[in-house]
């Protein structure tokens, strides 16, 4: 990973100095119509760093009916237009990387390094779809009885109302405003109240890059459910694209099943990373570093229950420990820093009762790690091995920076235990055996499996989940097709009139 130099309070300053802190909508910067702002604070020292506006519900339907007036002419704009559009975003948020990276990592508290990460994963979802908005395509056959032809089109959806997590705060909200654009759909994007600067920054350069007025509106709020509420039970709104955990995401679904209302869920994980006896160890306690401590192990990807074959369990114990106490926990702006904080303090509550669980129940403390005094909530990375069955932590996803390791004696265990969560999000697996690799392919519960690599993500993929993971995918070919309705026209057999000049010969 490279290593960006720690960045100077002046920087800061300026950065955040430069955020719109209202909210758009039509194309318009504005105060939440009580006046009420809300605090953003940052996770390494609890300051306060921003106030943003507070939206009510009144304000979230008035960014609804803008998207509804914007809707018809960004529908008819031209694909090519909308590429354009898109690959403009794409050229602006690559040229201003440093400033949104210092701003991620100031309201989020990953490093800096991984923050510079995140934002040329989330432009290139800019990129991926202004090249997918020109190749949307129907279809023309004979119907099976030759009777007629069958033809189909695809429309975009309509406004939609995309939800996003404060864990990836740019590439969450790029990886659906982006396809939705692409398809000719307006969007209200409403951004999680712990990480919205990110969002309005990009909000910005979304204006700078050409998008219309009304295309793309904001709305932050402290009041997510009041705001969301309305707009998920009006008529005028066609799509939810929600990210975050599944208990959200299901009461979300609740209210979207009233009217029928076309959603993607992307939610929460608890990915199991298989390592079998004939793994690369090395390359296994590589990857098993970047699935667990990236973005301080708040991602819905990350590896939450390590299981590892009986036969090189305490090798590879061995060789995590080492790498995990090289790790340098601090503000994610210093230098060097590779454990930022943790989001907030139910974060750290959270991983204290999992390892405190896990211990009671017979784990082994091999590193210690835990809270850090001081302001800011960190936890320094612990590492737990032996954990038993029935431990929480197996169970629920961590959010932080604790490796458990569980053992299986063969593939059938590993593969029952792997499977044995509500969740299948993604899967990793270490192994040099190809058909043993295909057999997991086929037999995880998962939506994506990682095949000796740490990390799934990429804009050129279907990412998404199964079973209380979601529904839907995001990314590749098949992202923007979540925002297009398909409709299908039948006609009669061009040749059925004997007469017709052009006969069949
Ligand atoms: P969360 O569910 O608490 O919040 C997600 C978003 O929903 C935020 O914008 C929040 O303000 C909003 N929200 C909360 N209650 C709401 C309500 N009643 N109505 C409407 N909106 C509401 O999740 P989080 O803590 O922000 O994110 C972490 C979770 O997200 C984890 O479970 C993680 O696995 C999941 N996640 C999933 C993916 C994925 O692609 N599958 C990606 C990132 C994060």
């Amino acid at each position: 990973m490279t290593r960006l130099p720690g960045a100077s309070p002046d920087d800061v300053r300026r950065v955040l100095d430069a955020v719109p802190t209202g909210l758009l909508v039509g194309g318009r910067w504005q105060p939440a119509e009580s006046g009420a702002t809300f605090d953003v604070r940052d996770p390494a020292t609890g300051d306060v760093v921003a106030q943003v506006a507070d939206a009510g519900p009144a304000d979230g339907l008035r960014a609804l009916d803008a998207a509804v007036e914007a809707g018809p002419a960004w529908a008819a704009t031209a694909p090519r237009e909308r590429a354009d559009v898109l690959r403009r975003a794409f050229d602006l948020v690559i040229e201003h990387a440093d400033d949104l990276a210092l701003l991620m990592t100031v309201e989020m508290g990953k490093p800096l390094a991984e923050s510079r990460g995140e934002v040329t994963y989330g432009a290139e979802f800019l990129r991926w779809f202004s090249e997918e908005a020109v190749r949307v395509a129907g279809r023309y056959g004979t119907n099976p009885e030759g009777t007629g032809r069958t033809l189909t089109l695809q429309r975009p959806v309509g406004p939609c109302l995309l939800v996003t997590p404060w864990n990836f705060p740019l590439a969450m909200a790029t990886r659906k405003i982006a396809p939705a654009l692409a398809a000719g759909c307006t969007v209200v994007v409403k951004p999680a109240d712990l990480t919205p600067l990110t969002t309005l920054a990009l909000a910005a350069l979304l204006e700078q890059a050409g998008v219309p007025a009304g295309v793309v509106s904001v709305v932050t709020t402290s009041r997510a459910g009041d705001v969301c509420e309305p707009l998920i039970r009006d008529p005028r709104l066609r799509k939810l694209s929600f990210t975050g955990s599944t208990p959200v995401g299901s009461t979300l679904l609740a209210q979207a099943s009233e009217r029928v209302l076309r959603t993607s869920m992307e939610l929460g994980g608890n990915a199991p990373f298989l390592v079998f006896d004939d793994a690369d160890l090395d390359a296994a306690v590589d990857g098993a570093m970047q699935a667990k401590f990236r973005n301080v192990g708040q991602a819905c990807t990350a590896a939450n229950r390590f299981l590892v074959h009986d036969a090189v369990a305490d090798e590879f114990v061995r060789r995590v420990v080492g790498r995990v106490r090289e790790a340098r926990v601090g503000s994610g702006l210093d230098e060097g820093t590779t454990i930022g904080p943790l989001i907030d303090e139910r974060a750290v509550d959270k991983a204290r009762d999992l390892v405190r669980d896990a211990v009671e129940r017979g784990a082994t403390v091999e590193v210690e790690g835990g809270e850090v005094d001081g302001p800011g909530t960190y936890w320094a990375p612990t590492v737990l091995s032996d954990v038993q069955p029935g431990s929480e932590i197996l169970r629920t996803e961590v959010f932080g920076p604790v490796l458990a390791v569980s053992t299986f004696r063969d593939e059938a265990e590993a593969v029952r235990l792997a499977n044995d969560t509500e969740y299948g999000l993604v899967s990793y697996a270490y192994t040099r055996d190809l058909a043993r690799a295909q057999r997991l392919a086929e037999t995880l519960e998962t939506g994506m499996l990682g095949l000796d690599v740490g990390v799934v993500s990429n804009a050129g993929a279907p990412f998404g989940g199964v079973k209380a993971s979601g529904l839907g995918r995001e990314g590749g070919a098949e992202g923007i097709h979540e925002y297009l309705e398909t409709v299908y026209l039948m006609t009669p057999d061009p040749f059925a009139d004997a007469s017709a000049p052009a006969a069949r010969s």
